[in-house]
């Protein structure tokens, strides 16, 4: 007995779902690399990405994933040899840290919680320690998509300017930008990086950097600067140059298509959206948690993220069982837990084109899972995120 049919509903962070227009404007010819309109689609592009991470720097993109965007971030502005401070809040600035550490930077992890934010104090204390002036850069994930949790990126700009010190601040919007505020220059973020499948809605396989005055003069003297990523290669007038080499056309028509469809809603409205759909989950889950059996993985209400929710079990039994039952049964693919939780728990993500019956329909899923499995659980978790958004969206 199964009532999945028709297309599998992905609820994982990434890739996340890629609306039909997107799909849609990658459907055509290969066209010419040197001329007309695909410059012009660059141009508008550079410029789109540079209006959403809300900077006047310049924008780069690659033909790469996340791993790659990380990559063109630290071999544009550091040296081998280069310490770099890696604020822990879940997995993913780590991993950035281990791509620093094999490009030959000194890697100190700034110790946190797989259950927490970032605390800025602490950056600010560790920073004010350094008085040789040590370290050359701090990585961060403004969101962390193993833990749920969203770093508060404006309090930890105020920390380090507030220390005085002049590392670089690099920050990971892999799993926030276009689905959260993020204000690169405002909160002094001297370096951003982002890929196209997530918040951008577009298949994998482009990644964005950014960067702000302070990390175009670092980039003049880093040392581990390669061809491929190399910003002053690409900030030529050589359209060929600007992807080293030929571009990822049909990726560059789904995210001009994307980005069409954010600018059409309106980045404010986009960010509502999944202001409500978040909370809508989160109240899912908390009446689920009533009966003892699941938890959120962030333990402070306000610390978590508005794009994915990580649900650990609370005796650390596995929850596959439930993933299995909503893939197989209902045809809903949740996310799996990662790091600290793998393997005992799930991740529902809410992230870039979704909305109401997408979220519920999932939530609904999990809840048919939890009975049909026996697993306790509040009853009316779906309800009660129906009552949510009846009480927040208005006539
Ligand atoms: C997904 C993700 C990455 C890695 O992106 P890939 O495209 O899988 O290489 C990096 N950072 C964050 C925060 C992510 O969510």
């Amino acid at each position: 007995m199964s009532i999945a049919n028709g297309r599998e509903f992905l609820a994982i962070p990434g890739p996340t779902n890629i609306p039909d227009a997107v799909l849609a404007a990658m459907q055509r010819p290969a066209v010419d690399i040197y001329t007309g309109p695909l410059v012009r689609l660059t141009d508008s592009l550079l410029a789109d990405l540079a209006r959403i991470f809300a900077t006047e720097g310049q924008t780069y993109i690659y033909a790469a994933n996340g791993h790659g965007a990380w990559e063109a971030a630290l071999t544009n502005v550091l040296s081998r040899g280069d310490k770099v401070l890696v604020l822990e809040s879940g997995r993913f600035a780590i991993g950035w840290g281990e791509a620093a550490k094999m490009l030959g930077c000194e890697v100190e992890i700034l110790p946190g919680d797989f259950r927490r934010a970032v605390r800025p104090e602490a950056v600010e204390a560790r920073l004010r320690a350094d008085s040789k002036s040590e370290i050359k850069a701090i990585l961060v994930a403004q969101i962390d998509t193993a833990s749920g949790v969203i770093n508060d990126i404006e309090a930890i700009g105020q920390a380090v300017r507030a220390s005085g010190h002049e590392a670089l601040l690099m920050v990971d919007t892999v799993a926030s930008l276009g689905c959260v505020p993020f204000a690169m220059d405002r909160w002094g973020v001297d370096v951003a990086m982002a890929g196209s499948q997530k918040g951008l809605m577009t298949p994998p396989g482009l990644g964005f950097t950014a960067a702000g005055p302070r990390a175009k003069a670092a980039h003049k003297k880093a040392n581990m600067r390669t061809p491929y990523w190399d910003w002053t290669f690409r900030d030529g007038p050589v359209h060929y140059h600007k992807y080293c080499g030929t571009p990822p056309e049909h990726l560059l028509f789904g995210l001009r298509a994307a980005l069409d469809m954010i600018f059409a809603e309106g980045l404010d409205r986009v960010f509502a959206r999944h202001r409500l759909l978040a909370e809508a989950t989160r109240r899912a889950i908390a009446v689920w948690a009533e009966g003892g059996h699941l938890d959120f993985n962030v333990e402070n209400p306000a610390e978590r993220c508005n794009t994915v929710t990580a649900v650990v079990t609370r005796s650390g039994e596995s929850a596959q069982p439930l993933v299995d039952y909503c893939r197989d049964k209902c045809g809903v693919v949740l996310g799996r837990a990662l790091g600290w939780s793998e393997g005992k728990g799930f991740r529902i993500a809410h992230m870039g084109h979704v909305n109401a019956p997408m979220v519920l329909g999932t939530l609904g899923t999990v809840e048919i899972g939890l009975s049909a499995l026996g697993l306790p659980h509040g009853k009316g978790g779906t309800a009660a995120a129906i009552e949510f958004l009846a009480q927040s969206v208005p006539v």
